[in-house]
């Protein structure tokens, strides 16, 4: 049972799952991947089409500018030749006129080239008859020599002719898969630095979990000197805060768990023996006697209720602890409580001389939890009875905080005080005063602590003023209500 826990909080084999990095680093590969495959494709695309219809549309508006200027009748032919021959240098684009004999006009050339009856005769297949503004468009040539054509009528002078605007498609085409291929291996590029990083980021996000992973195997067998402190991003610095506050919790359980066990061990042991001391003396000595007998019995009395209120105060000082917030608050009047409460001290009044003197504001009614409010005064005046000077005199008050609609409900005692290093750990489980004295009510140690747990879980202000040798004046602020119940 016991290896198997073990083995659980490890996850070693429990659960047969990717690692975080892994899974991160999966992702993140996938959509680097399909992000730059999309790109590629798209740019793929658009430069084998685009580029080159956007190419042919630039010939077209050359062959359309140039058929203007050769149809108008006032541009002299010597200006008409060199606006071809402009266009032929700066554009690269051929270009001929064609009379419709067939015989090429421009460019006059001695030697007429290779081929251009075939270009004349491919001209005259798309275009074959004259007519006015008439125009075509093709491409001729294999995929080595491609080239796109712009044929149109023209008048040169009196004479028809046609216009021949050639471009060389396939050299633009090269370069434009010189630079598709360039594009593939850079998309590669990408992909393998895209790899690179998303592998990098998903060691970076898993490591810090990791890390915090391994020292909770550690908390979880016990070792609670582990520190979290990852806080390479806020999540996992948040989750770090979170698992120190829980381990300083479960350590303080722990404590907490260790310290009642030696404290209950030690103080139930004290009572239990004197008890047990005290029944056998009855037994084997005083039996008989009844003088003896009766004052060996009230000891044993005294020691069992000594038992019993600490048996109480400890399940009062877990059960606060264990249901903090579970308060069931009504409205009261908490004067006519307070009476009551002072009433229990009655027979210490009568039989041992103390004095508990009462300066309280009439029907003052509050909201609280009426049974661990009433445990708070309990407790707090048997502490003033306890501790108070030789003069055996407790000062009850409760009193209106004029414009500030609460109840301040005050015991002061005129014993020798509380010095400020001992103030800060009255309200500690288990804290007593190290001196020995003579106390009409026993107590436990766990009074105060008790008082604190109440009004905390009920945000009440309370506290401690207390000047050496003077005495000490404990104080809780009550809220006022009026006397009508709250919802
Ligand atoms: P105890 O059972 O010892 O009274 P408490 O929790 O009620 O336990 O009080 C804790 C310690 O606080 C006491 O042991 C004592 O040292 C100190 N203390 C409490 N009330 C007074 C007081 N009115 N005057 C002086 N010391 C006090």
């Amino acid at each position: 049972m016991k290896s198997e826990k073990r083995k659980g909080a490890k996850g070693k084999g429990k659960f047969r799952c990717p690692r975080t990095n892994v899974i991160l680093w999966r992702y993140f590969a996938l959509f680097a991947v399909s992000i730059i495959v999309v790109v590629t494709i798209v740019s793929y695309v658009v430069l084998g089409n685009s580029f080159i219809s956007q190419q042919t549309r630039r010939v077209k508006a050359i062959g359309q500018e140039l058929t203007q200027i050769v149809n108008d009748p006032d541009v002299s032919p010597s200006v008409k030749e060199s606006k071809l021959g402009e266009y032929a240098l700066f554009d690269n684009v051929t270009v001929f006129i064609i009379g419709e004999d067939g015989n090429i006009y421009y460019p006059r050339l001695l030697v007429v080239p290779e081929g251009i009856e075939e270009v004349a005769r491919e001209a005259a297949q798309h275009l074959p008859v004259w007519e006015k503004g008439a125009t075509a468009e093709y491409t001729t040539g294999d995929s080595e020599n491609r080239t796109y054509n712009y044929v149109s009528c023209v008048r040169d002078g009196s004479s028809r002719a046609k216009l021949l605007v050639r471009f060389p498609i396939s050299p633009m085409a090269d370069s434009i898969t010189q630079t598709q291929l360039y594009v593939l291996l850079i998309a590669l590029g990408i992909i393998l630095v895209a790899f690179l990083i998303s592998y990098t980021l998903a060691e970076k996000l898993s490591r810090p979990i990791r890390d915090l992973s391994a020292k909770v195997g550690k908390l979880a067998e016990g070792d609670f000197s582990v520190q979290f402190t990852s806080a390479e991003y806020s999540e996992v610095a948040k989750l770090s805060d979170n698992l120190n506050y829980m381990r300083d919790e479960i350590k303080k359980s722990d404590d907490f768990q260790k310290e009642l066990l030696a404290n209950v061990t030690h103080d139930l042991k004290t009572p239990l023996t004197m008890i047990k001391a005290y029944a056998s003396m009855i037994q084997e000595i005083s039996g008989d006697n009844p003088e003896k007998r009766n004052k060996h019995l009230s000891v044993i009395i005294e020691e069992a209720d000594r038992l019993a209120g600490l048996v109480d105060d400890i399940l009062i000082s877990s059960k606060m602890r264990a249901g903090i917030g579970q308060l069931n608050k009504k409205v009261f009047n908490l004067t006519e409580y307070l009476y009551g409460i002072i009433a229990k001290f009655s027979y210490l009044q009568e039989t041992q001389g103390y004095r508990i003197m009462v300066d309280v504001d009439p029907n003052m009614y509050t909201f609280a939890d009426y049974e661990k409010t009433g445990q708070v005064i309990y407790n707090l005046i048997s502490n003033a009875v306890n501790y108070t000077g030789a003069d055996k005199t407790v000062y009850v008050s409760l009193k209106y905080m004029a414009g500030e609609d609460r109840i301040k409900f005050s015991v002061r005692d005129t014993g020798k005080g509380i010095d400020e290093e001992e103030r800060k750990h009255i309200w500690e489980r288990y804290y007593r005063s190290k001196d020995s004295h003579t106390r009409p009510v026993k107590g436990t140690g766990l009074g105060l602590n008790i008082v604190k747990l109440i009004l905390d879980a009920h945000s009440f202000a309370f506290g401690v003023l207390s000047e050496e040798g003077k005495g000490s004046v404990f104080y809780v602020e009550f809220p006022f209500v009026s006397p009508t119940p709250v919802a």
